[in-house]
């Protein structure tokens, strides 16, 4: 198992936004968290990623705490993007890159590819802020991306998006993942979970509700319908 959670809970004050979540996840899968507004999942990905001290419990990847010196390995999407807007896209992107141990030319050469294949080629001299907010979005996950990360978290990677950005987003999450990278990604709707994550959880209020294989939680939830909040 190369992701861990264990019992793990966080409050703020006397408030739980997440409690006792406990979740392995196989090195190379796709794991999805599924969950209204305030379920927990970005506390839960803060946690992951080390920018949040849990309360109670452990998170380990390959058995060791996320820290600074992995951290260029992991790929982070954040819920509230953060791109500079007055900067050009091909600054911005390279200078990442090389902080997570790129060099310049390489990191330059994979984000041409990238934006090749959302056929946006001359976006790379664009500033953030002439780009629209969907084609933004997708900017920042080629900045979470570029580095190829081995493991990657996604916060709600599709909200916001037209359906064409979507199913284009989509095929590219799962070739990341076929080359070998485990993703971990949140959403507000099953379908989007379901069609591409082998496990997940769904998340109350902080809680787990249930975790599985989708056939499990099917299975867990009897004839009703899985119906969480939409966008
Ligand atoms: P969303 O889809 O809206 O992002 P989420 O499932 O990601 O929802 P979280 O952002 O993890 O949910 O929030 C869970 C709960 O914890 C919310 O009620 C939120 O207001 C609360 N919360 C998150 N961060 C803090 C904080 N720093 N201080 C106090 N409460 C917080």
């Amino acid at each position: 198992m190369v992701l861990k959670l264990e019992d793990v809970s966080k409050r703020f004050g006397s408030f739980t936004a997440v409690d006792n979540l406990s979740i392995a996840i196989p090195e190379k899968e796709m794991f999805g968290f599924l969950g209204a507004n305030g379920a927990g999942k970005t506390t839960t990905f803060r946690m992951i990623l080390g920018l949040l001290d849990a309360t109670e419990g452990n998170v380990t990847w390959n058995g060791q705490p996320i820290t600074y010196e992995t951290s260029p390995v992991i790929g982070y999407l954040p819920e509230e993007r953060g791109l500079y807007p007055k900067l050009k896209v091909k600054d911005q992107l390279v200078y990442l890159a090389r902080l997570r141990g790129m060099k310049k030319e390489e990191a330059l050469e994979e984000l041409k590819k990238w934006l090749d294949r959302f056929k946006v080629p001359e976006y790379l001299d664009k500033r953030v802020e002439e780009l629209s907010k969907g084609n933004q979005q997708k900017i920042q996950f080629i900045a979470a991306v570029l580095h190829k990360p081995k493991l990657l978290i996604l916060d709600e990677p599709f909200s916001g998006l037209d359906p064409v950005n979507v199913e284009q987003l989509k095929e590219a999450v799962l070739e990341i993942k076929e080359n070998g990278t485990t993703i971990v990604f949140s959403s507000h709707r099953m379908e989007h979970v379901e069609e591409m994550c082998e496990h997940l959880c769904i998340m109350h209020r902080g809680r787990p509700v249930v975790h599985g294989s989708l056939k499990e939680i099917k299975r867990a939830f009897g004839k009703k319908n899985l119906i969480i909040h939409a966008d």
